[in-house]
């Protein structure tokens, strides 16, 4: 009787073994995971972070200091920690840089970094970045900054929730994700270019950059339905990127894919107005995720109120699985344009 037990107990755990790794190799689909990305935890987060106590986050202020710490207490709760090789959250940013190009009279800053550790080939890093920094406080006025870029700065918090689950239940992604919260965006994308001139990895590892900048609101060319999204760059480095965008989307988010921006003969050139252009001019594949200047761009009435929470949530969503596609697909994103 006894030997049997012992002898099935060694056998039960060696399947059990097994089974895990299996699970682990096989990250085909996402959807399980898709629905972790919760409307309700975007609109809580996002109402903290463009509330009135973070003062508009000026950059190198105390509000947007103490965003950054509600940032971090989300990553604590969610069980993503700071990356490897870092000693905290933070990476701090003289004054003296943000100054240097125009003095602002800006104070010293930080970029916002959290990390999940890649199953197979963690030495190749996908990057999510997203600026946490706004305009603060003009006459006397808080510009809240929602949609500027609080929506994209929720949108990250959320994905890393949705990828430690995956990585607790045994799906983490194969390849290393870094969450990176940029700052100085408003003042000339300089959080961004530090991270890129001081990379935490190597740039020749760093295999994409998906940034969100502004996802929660809709422009006046979509005024009947906000069920797209503004998709720029992917294809200017890397077709696999491009490819990756649409195949996802097509498979488990079916929004409006708007290339209209993606045009380089775009007077508006916003391919080269937020922090991916710091990770293209390195030759890094990006692409940037985007709704549309609004009415309240850069006005006072960018609040919580006025965010779109359904489009805000499928906009995230989309990016959740294009990441999940970069950080488990069988190879890297190939650069193949210059
Ligand atoms: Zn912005």
């Amino acid at each position: 009787m006894k030997k049997i037990t012992i002898l099935l107990l060694v056998v039960s755990a060696f399947s059990c073994k097994n089974t895990q790794n299996i699970a682990s190799k096989n990250n085909s689909d996402p959807s399980k995971y898709i629905e972790k990305i919760s409307e309700k935890n975007l609109k809580e987060m996002l109402y903290v972070i463009a509330s009135d106590e973070m003062e508009g986050r000026e950059t190198g202020s105390k509000g947007q200091k103490k965003a950054g710490l509600y940032m971090i207490e989300q990553y604590k709760k969610n069980g993503t920690p700071f990356p490897k090789g870092a000693t905290d959250y933070y990476q701090h940013i003289p004054a003296s840089y943000l100054n240097a190009r125009r003095n602002e009279n800006l104070q010293d800053s930080e970029n916002i970094w959290a990390y999940i550790e890649g199953s197979e080939k963690p030495d190749e890093v996908l990057v999510i970045s997203a600026h946490y920094d706004h305009v603060g406080i003009q006459n006397g006025e808080i510009y809240n900054g929602a949609d500027d870029d609080g929506s994209g700065t929720v949108a990250l918090l959320e994905m890393a929730k949705a990828f430690a689950k995956a990585k607790k239940e045994g799906h983490g992604p194969k390849r290393s994700v870094l969450f990176l919260h940029v700052t100085g965006e408003e003042h000339g994308l300089h959080g961004s270019r530090y991270y890129s001139e001081h990379p935490l990895f190597p740039i020749a590892n760093t295999i994409a950059d998906i940034n969100i900048d502004m996802i929660g609101r809709r422009d006046v060319e979509h005024a009947k339905t906000n069920n797209y999204v503004y998709v720029i760059g992917a294809n200017r480095l890397s077709s696999d990127l491009h490819n990756a965008v649409v195949s996802q989307n097509e498979k488990y988010i079916k929004i409006d894919l708007d290339f209209k921006f993606n045009d380089p003969k775009d007077p508006n050139h916003f391919y080269e107005r937020s922090d991916h252009y710091n990770f293209a001019k390195h030759g890094i594949p990006a692409v940037f995720f985007f709704n549309g200047v609004h009415e309240d761009y850069h006005g006072k009435d960018d609040i919580a109120e006025k965010i779109e929470y359904d489009a805000l949530t499928k906009r995230t969503k989309l990016a959740f699985v294009v990441a999940w596609e970069l950080a488990n697909g069988a190879k890297r994103p190939i650069v193949d344009k210059k």
